[in-house]
Parts: structure tokens; C-alpha cells; sequence
């Protein structure tokens, strides 16, 4: 028998009581018991995504809510402007197209953030953008977008929507979608969330339902539309997981227990450690400072072994999972994942095993270096 450690960045591990949670008999979805729990678990979440707007809760892996977000808004030949800093706004950027969108990519080199001027020169270029995508923590490279600083890129020269994926940090991270005019905000269960994968989000603004009302283009399992009807029900559409929903709750119980704040500083913390760790062990980062993530770190190739033979040895040796690289990054960076139910603890137990793994592959560096790097990020806040 062994415990296998889950540090990828998402599906991430679940709470014993959000599994718990997740037991309740099954419910009728028409019925009154349903609708009071969706009613208090879909309010729960406008702190996380820092709006007064109703969250809608959809059946589907955090890629629906991408969808949705574009079926609603976008009619074959509008002109979008895609921010990509990796795999994710890639994958946006192709749904977009799938839909018909005249997409003009924005591409930022892998590992780095956007910044308000790229966009502003972007942005510049073109009269008739419809709306303007981003991704708000790029998983495939552990960057965190400056999305306040992007929405007001897009907000002063563009009349464009500003549709952000906020699937790998929504609930770990700050997020003011009202304050800082993001149009749709979405996310995922899997990741921040604490959940089982299975269920997606979408907020929307004032100014992007104008837009959703009058779009001639089909949706039938994704039209918002259908979406909001049912909601001023308390209920979905169509079936939902209703398990999940379940969960949910229990997890805004969780984030209120902890306080949202405390939670988007808890990530914070880790960061510092994952970083100062990495650093300490030897290992290059992929990132700077001020483009990390609060919620994955991507680890570089150092020169003396192979970081896809480390995963994989750390996997088979230490049953510790991190995930390898995605696109053209495969093979060639190990994803650390330090969100939802992650702590400080955890972070210590995960570059301890780091550094075990690297002493069986003779990597040279101080033995326990990683480890106490970490430890004095933790001990300046406990
Ligand atoms: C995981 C992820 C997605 C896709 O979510 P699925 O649940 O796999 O569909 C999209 N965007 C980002 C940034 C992600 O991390």
C-alpha cells in the first residue's frame, strides 16, 4: 500500500468533508430542497469572483464554460483579439476559431506575462474587435496575467467585451470583475475549487449580456440565456451534478471558515516557498518573480539531469505526482501545483521528496537546502 501525493495543477486533492459533502442521498433537481441549495451555493460565489452578477453553474469540465462564453458572444466573422502566454490561450484561441472568429493572436513567449503595453500596441492595430481574451493564470507555464492592468488596456482603446479564463486560480487568487470590468469570468472545479472535476462557472457582465441578447448564433446546451432563466428558479436547465453542487457547498463553507483573504494569502506564501525552494535546490524557474503564480510553478531543465526522468522518478519512487509540460514545453519542465487544499505543510512534504529524488540522481546541490529555504518563507508569516 503506499498514498499517492497529488501535486498536479488540477485535478487537485479534495477535502475529506467536501468528499463527505459529496454523499448526500440524491435529490430531485425540481424540487424545494435543491433549490435552497443551489440558491445560498451560487451567492456564495460572487466573493470569488468579485462580483455583484449571478454565477452560473454549468454541467461540464472548465473548457464548457470557455465555450460558452464565446457561443454566446462571438458571430462567425467578428474580429477577436486572442492574449496567449501559452497552452491555454492556444486552446482559447482555437475555440474561438471553431466558432468563426477572425482571431488576431497576441502571443507573449512562454513564461512570461502580458503586459498593458503589449496589449495597448495590439489593440491599436485594429478598429472592430468584438471582444478581447485573455487567460488569467496560464497552467502550461505557471504565469499570472496583470488582468486589472489588461482590462484597462482593453476598456480605454477598444470597446471591445473582455472574456478572461480564470479555470486554474479563481477561488486562490483575487479577482475584482466588477471593479476592474471583466465582461465573463469563468472557471473550473478541479483546480482552486477543491472539487472533483464536473462542474464550470460563468459570470457576466451588464454590457456582455447586451451582447449575449442579441447573438443570432445557436447554443442550446450553453446558451446563457437558458442558463439565467433557470436561475432566477434556483435551478439549471438541465440536470446538473448535483453531488458536485453538494460539494460546493461545503467548499464556500471552507473558503468563509478560512476567510477568502487568508486563502488568497495562503497561496501567496506558498508561492514564496515553492520559489525560494526551487532556487535553493538548484533548479531554474521558468518564470520571474513578478509573473508567478500563486498556484503553480513550472521547473526548468537544470544542466546536470533530466527533469522528465525526476517526475517520473518521483512518481515511482515517492508516489508524488507533479505534472510534466504541455505543448511545446513537453519533456521539458515538472509543474508543481500549490492550490486549493494545499498548505504550507504540504509544500515542505512535496520539496522534501524533490529533494530525495535529486540525490538519487546525483543532482548536485546542499542537501536540505530546499527545505529550509521554504521553511524560513513560512516561519516570517506563522
Ligand atoms: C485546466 C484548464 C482549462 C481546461 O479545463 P478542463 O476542465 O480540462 O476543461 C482551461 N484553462 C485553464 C487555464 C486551465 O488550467
Amino acid at each position: 500500500m503506499h498514498k499517492t501525493i497529488l501535486r498536479n495543477p488540477g485535478p487537485t486533492p479534495v477535502p475529506g468533508q467536501v468528499q463527505q459533502a459529496m454523499n448526500h442521498g440524491m435529490i430531485s433537481h425540481r424540487g424545494g430542497e435543491f433549490k435552497t441549495l443551489f440558491k445560498e451555493t451560487a451567492n456564495r460565489l460572487k466573493p470569488l469572483f468579485g462580483t455583484e452578477q449571478d454565477v452560473f453553474i454549468i454541467t461540464g469540465s472548465g473548457t464548457s464554460a470557455l465555450e460558452t462564453a464565446i457561443a454566446n458572444t462571438i458571430f462567425p466573422g467578428d474580429e477577436v483579439v486572442v492574449v496567449t502566454v501559452g497552452d491555454f490561450g492556444d486552446r482559447f484561441a482555437a475555440i474561438c476559431e471553431t466558432y468563426g472568429a477572425v482571431v488576431h493572436k497576441l502571443e507573449i513567449k512562454w513564461g512570461k506575462a502580458c503586459t498593458e503595453e503589449e496589449l495597448t500596441e495590439c489593440l491599436k492595430r485594429f478598429n472592430h474587435i468584438k471582444a478581447v481574451i485573455a487567460t488569467y493564470n496560464e497552467t502550461s507555464t505557471g504565469v499570472l496575467n496583470p488582468v486589472e492592468q489588461l482590462a484597462k488596456a482593453v476598456h480605454t482603446h477598444s470597446d471591445a467585451l473582455f472574456i478572461v479564463d480564470g479555470v486554474s486560480c479563481i477561488g486562490g487568487v483575487d479577482a475584482k470583475m466588477d471593479e476592474w470590468g471583466i465582461d465573463i469570468l469563468v472557471t473550473g472545479s478541479q483546480k482552486a475549487l477543491m472539487l472533483p472535476p464536473g462542474l464550470a462557472f460563468v459570470s457576466v457582465s451588464e454590457k456582455a449580456w447586451k451582447i449575449i441578447e442579441n447573438n443570432q448564433a445557436p447554443a442550446y446546451y450553453l446558451d446563457l440565456l437558458s442558463y439565467r432563466k433557470s436561475y432566477e428558479k434556483h435551478m439549471t436547465p438541465n440536470t446538473p451534478a448535483v453531488s458536485l453542487i453538494y460539494g460546493l457547498q461545503e467548499v464556500c463553507r471552507l473558503i468563509e471558515e478560512e476567510g477568502f483573504d487568508q486563502t488568497v494569502k495562503r497561496h501567496e506564501i506558498m508561492k514564496k516557498m515553492v520559489r525560494q525552494a526551487i532556487r535553493a535546490l538548484g533548479l531554474p524557474l521558468l518564470t520571474n518573480d513578478e509573473d508567478a503564480s500563486p498556484t503553480v510553478t513550472a521547473i526548468s531543465e537544470p544542466a546536470d539531469l533530466s527533469i522528465e526522468k525526476l517526475r517520473t522518478h518521483l512518481k515511482q519512487t515517492y508516489h508524488i505526482d507533479f505534472a510534466g509540460g504541455q505543448g511545446k514545453l513537453k519533456g521539458k519542465i515538472m509543474r508543481f501545483g500549490h492550490m486549493g487544499y494545499c498548505f504550507p505543510g504540504d509544500v515542505l512534504e512535496a520539496v522534501s521528496l524533490i529533494e530525495c529524488g535529486l540525490k538519487d540522481l546525483n543532482h548536485q546541490f546542499e542537501y536540505g537546502a530546499g527545505v529550509k529555504a521554504a521553511q524560513e518563507v513560512y516561519l516570517e508569516y506563522v
